[in-house]
């Protein structure tokens, strides 16, 4: 199959090309390389285009042929979306509509979308499932959830199939160690904390503790970066059998406090991290952990990397590569 993957030099996006390329599958990756890597793209075919052009983006992908597409592309930093709502607006919710008009026009009828359990907003229940209610609480959530529902009303509209992923703490590296996060500015637990611990970043801040949980810190589903990789295989398996929009969690359904996953990261680098413990980080839910029975049921995904441990581990190993 030949298949389009917007945002592909990404973090997420980059290990489902690897994950493609495994099983042979041919790959083009589209991306404007404002938050990807070069090295992340892994020899394939590159379209260098910004989303937001509709115009450059109609004529790059003019007489293109693709089975599907997976949508990566788009701004993905909390505290930057509430600052610069419009950029957000721009990227993610415009961009998504130029690349969903460029895509029918094309006969693309196939999508696999990068969504989050910040669409969820503050969790009324323990364990969140798909139909859970959707007030977010930040504008990359409500952009996530825009997107979301521009496709469910092009499904709608016509023969289209989408489904929607709702990724919960992506983490980890490849096992091979060819990938793995790297974000700039990092703002994100694991790798900030290996930053620390390898002393190519600060001491890490813990972002409250005075959470109402059994430490006083978040709680957060951790799912290994390969297993969300894999489940968009199947994801765009399912779709392109399967007319219509769905949703789909993909966590393990095991949450582990900032103290935790702190507590692993100074096991898997074999020292104590700097750290200091500072004020909550505005907009954190205290506790987001999935529910993702309907993944592992109708798409037959199975994660495999589920121990706290081994993902922390793979993560290391990016970092002191
Ligand atoms: N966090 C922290 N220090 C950091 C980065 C994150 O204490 O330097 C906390 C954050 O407040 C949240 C959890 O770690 O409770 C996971 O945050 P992350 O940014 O990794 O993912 P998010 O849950 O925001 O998608």
């Amino acid at each position: 199959m030949n298949y389009l993957v917007t945002g592909g030099a990404g973090y997420i996006g980059s290990h489902t090309v690897k994950a493609l390329i495994e099983r042979g599958d041919d790959v083009t990756i589209l991306d404007n390389f404002s938050t990807g890597h070069r090295w992340a793209t892994q020899g394939q075919r590159i379209i260098e285009v910004d989303l937001r052009d509709l115009h450059l983006l109609r004529s790059a992908l003019s007489g293109e042929t693709f089975d599907g597409v997976f949508h990566f592309a788009a701004k993905s930093l909390v505290a930057e979306s509430n600052q610069r709502p419009l950029f957000y607006y721009q990227n993610n919710v415009a961009g998504t509509a130029n690349l969903l008009e460029v895509a029918i026009e094309n006969n693309w009828m196939h999508f696999v979308f990068s969504s989050s359990a910040a669409v969820y907003g503050t969790p009324e229940t323990a364990l969140i499932a798909e139909d859970h209610s959707t007030l977010p609480i930040n504008v990359y959530g409500k952009t996530k959830l825009a997107m979301e529902g521009m496709m469910q009303d092009v499904c709608a509209a016509q023969e289209f199939s989408a489904i929607s992923l709702r990724y919960f703490n992506a983490a980890g590296a490849a096992l091979d160690c060819s990938l793995g996060e790297s974000h700039e500015p990092e703002t994100h637990l694991i790798p900030n904390a290996l930053k620390a611990a390898s002393g190519s970043g600060q001491p890490l801040t813990i972002f409250g503790y005075d959470y109402p949980t059994p430490d006083g810190t978040c709680i957060r589903d951790y799912i290994h970066v390969e297993d969300l990789a894999n489940a968009h295989l199947k994801a765009m398996d399912y779709v392109r059998n399967h007319q219509g929009f769905e949703v789909f969690n993909l966590g393990n359904g095991q949450g582990f406090s900032v103290k935790d996953v702190f507590s692993a990261c100074e096991r898997a680098a074999g020292k104590s991290i700097p750290h200091v413990l500072g004020d909550r980080r505005k907009g954190d839910p205290t506790s987001l952990v999935s529910d993702a029975t309907k993944a592992r049921k109708i798409l037959a995904w199975e994660p495999l990397h589920t121990k706290l441990e081994g993902i922390v581990e793979s993560a290391w190993a990016w970092e002191t590569k």
